[in-house]
């Protein structure tokens, strides 16, 4: 595929394991109607209550800096579509590997109707027994399931949020964008074997704002 191609050419797409996931995920299913032609555009598109579905070059970053693997615990904030949620599920459980050494991508959205819309997108594309879409403020992680071994938060929070930190296991990794609407920072931050935190800074980027406890008031 073209789009992919370009991708890899631009240095955002990196892995064979990154590459073949967002080759499975057919995104146009993620897309609402309107927008499906351009569903391999390299751009955002709205999905409703003020929401998008990020780029396909920051969803290939960002799953690249996160570096999932096979049989991993994965805790998404902010669903959205189920895209991205669908692309971590495709790594973490692949489609041809027997389902004992599957992982599980939990996905936590505050918005329950776009919760409900990525239930039907990962359900229609086979996505519904590796991912569980929960209701509610992901500023606060989601302790039932914790500690993750990644994290990925798809909108910015004003800082890092605490709960977010002590719920990643020691050597796992969370990928966070953190700023206003005018100045953000992917940050990636790492939890060492010994549960020291390590936060570097990577690339600017522009995301919704985080809503909730831990992240921006309503
Ligand atoms: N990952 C999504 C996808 O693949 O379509 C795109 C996510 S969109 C850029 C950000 C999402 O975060 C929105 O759906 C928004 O409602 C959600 N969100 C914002 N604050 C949240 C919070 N505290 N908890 C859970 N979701 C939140």
């Amino acid at each position: 595929m073209r789009l992919l191609e370009r991708l890899k050419a631009m240095g955002f797409l990196r892995s064979e394991k990154v590459y073949r996931a967002m080759l499975r995920v057919p995104r146009e299913e993620f897309v609402p109607p309107p927008y499906r032609d351009l569903a391999y555009e390299d751009r955002p598109l709205p999905i409703g209550y003020g929401q998008t579905i990020s780029a396909p070059s920051i969803v290939a970053y960002m799953t690249e800096l996160l570096d999932p693997d096979k049989g991993m615990k994965v805790l998404e904030v902010g669903t959205g579509s189920g895209y991205q949620a669908a692309v971590l599920a495709e790594i973490v459980a692949p489609s041809d590997e027997p389902r004992s050494e599957w992982g599980h991508v939990y996905s936590i959205e505050r918005i329950p109707e776009l919760a409900e819309y990525a239930r039907r997108n990962l359900e229609r594309t086979g996505y519904a027994d590796r991912v569980t879409v929960i209701v509610g403020d992901g500023s606060k992680g989601y302790p039932p399931e914790a500690p993750y071994d990644r994290i990925m938060v798809t909108a910015a929070a004003p800082r890092i949020p605490r709960s977010l930190e002590e719920q990643l296991a020691p050597g796992g990794r969370m990928v966070i964008p953190v700023g206003d609407s005018w100045d953000q920072t992917l940050i990636l931050v790492v939890k060492t074997r010994d549960g020291r935190i390590i936060r570097e800074p990577r690339l600017p980027v522009l995301f919704v704002p985080l809503i909730g406890e831990e992240g921006w008031p309503y």
